[in-house]
């Protein structure tokens, strides 16, 4: 088998011959290639070029293509700032008050500079691997996140709770966001399709908020994605064990949880249904840990999953550009001796 096929076997639930293993690797892969943020972020070729030559390095399986987490934030207007050695971010939101949900104007990303460097990067990596390497298109943040920085995570929250109406408003407005990435990331010939929900997990809000609010639309790109016939990914960041059954029924193929979550948890609620992708720690294990750290905590997540095919070994989150890279040796070694 092939990277490709290794990926894909896990996503249909059939036996790969080794455990794949994917990289949320975008900052270390971008360094290692000898580029700044900026540099990354700018030119399509760059991205491809840093993921081209972090698989030639350590020869995993499967590509996630990132660049940031505010990229369909900045094309509907969120000021950005663009750190020269930092992915880009935001602080100020769009939407000064949701009474004003209603004038927002219609939005059409493509229009977006990021957006077009983002898919001509995944075109890119498509082409030179084609079918050797599994390549996901990650399309950036998923509705509920993208509301939250439109209107600053502090003011979406007292948003939740105060006027539900105008909040799943703007939710419907940021839907059809990110399910414009979702369709133009799948003319690029992607894999697969994700995004992340960042602060819909249950360190920022109650797994009852995640159902009333983030979940129903997290579905509807699901849908999307089902749609456009290519299998998908949900990404949340922090502890998820009280919304793992929420999460399932997005329908999503897989689910990519960070560290916080627990992987036996995980595995009993998602009962080989749909994969699992994670979930090292990327900072105190990967970026921080000793090899041993590494060794150890990697046999524990892979013995975890030893009685189901829908296992992909990757970090729980972004990889930090320090990581060492003996240590992601070291974790794809252990994965490749069993
Ligand atoms: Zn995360």
């Amino acid at each position: 088998m092939n990277g490709f096929e290794r990926i894909k076997s896990a996503l249909e639930g059939r036996q790969p011959d080794r455990t794949p293993i994917m990289l949320h690797n975008f900052m270390m892969a971008a360094k290692e290639a000898g580029y700044t943020m900026e540099e990354f972020r700018e030119d399509p070729k760059k991205i491809a070029d840093s993921f081209i030559k972090s698989i030639e390095k350590y020869d995993y399986d499967g590509i996630m293509v990132d660049v940031d987490t505010v990229t369909l934030a900045g094309s509907v207007g969120v000021p950005i700032d663009f750190p020269v050695n930092e992915p880009a971010r935001s602080h100020l939101g769009c939407l000064s008050s949701l009474d004003n949900i209603d004038n927002l104007p219609p939005v059409k990303v493509e229009n977006y500079k990021y957006v077009q460097i983002w898919l001509e990067a995944v075109r890119l990596l498509k082409e030179y691997f084609n079918n050797e390497i599994f390549i996901r298109g990650n399309c950036d943040q998923a509705p509920f996140s993208i509301a939250s920085m439109m209107r600053t995570p502090q003011e979406w929250y007292i948003d939740l709770i105060g006027d539900e109406k105008n909040a799943h408003k703007l939710l419907t407005y940021c839907t059809d966001v990110t399910s414009q990435f979702i369709d133009l990331m799948a003319e690029t010939g992607s894999d697969m399709l994700s995004n992340g929900d960042s602060p819909a997990g249950t360190d920022l809000i109650s797994p009852e908020m995640y159902t009333k609010f983030a979940m129903p639309y997290e579905k509807i790109i699901v849908d999307r994605a089902h749609e456009n016939g290519l299998p998908y990914a949900l990404h949340i960041c922090g502890n998820t064990d009280s919304i793992l059954e929420q999460m399932l029924d997005t329908g999503a193929d897989a689910l990519e949880l960070d560290y916080k979550t627990n992987a036996q948890k995980a595995r009993d609620v998602l009962g080989g249904e749909i994969t699992f992708i994670g979930n090292v720690d990327p900072s105190d294990i990967l970026a921080r840990g000793t090899l041993k750290d590494v060794r150890d905590k990697t046999i524990k997540i892979i013995n975890i999953f030893a009685d189901t095919p829908r296992f992909i070994l990757n970090a729980g989150c972004a990889i930090p550009s320090t990581t060492p890279s003996e240590n992601i040796q070291e974790m794809i070694k252990v994965a490749r001796e069993r």
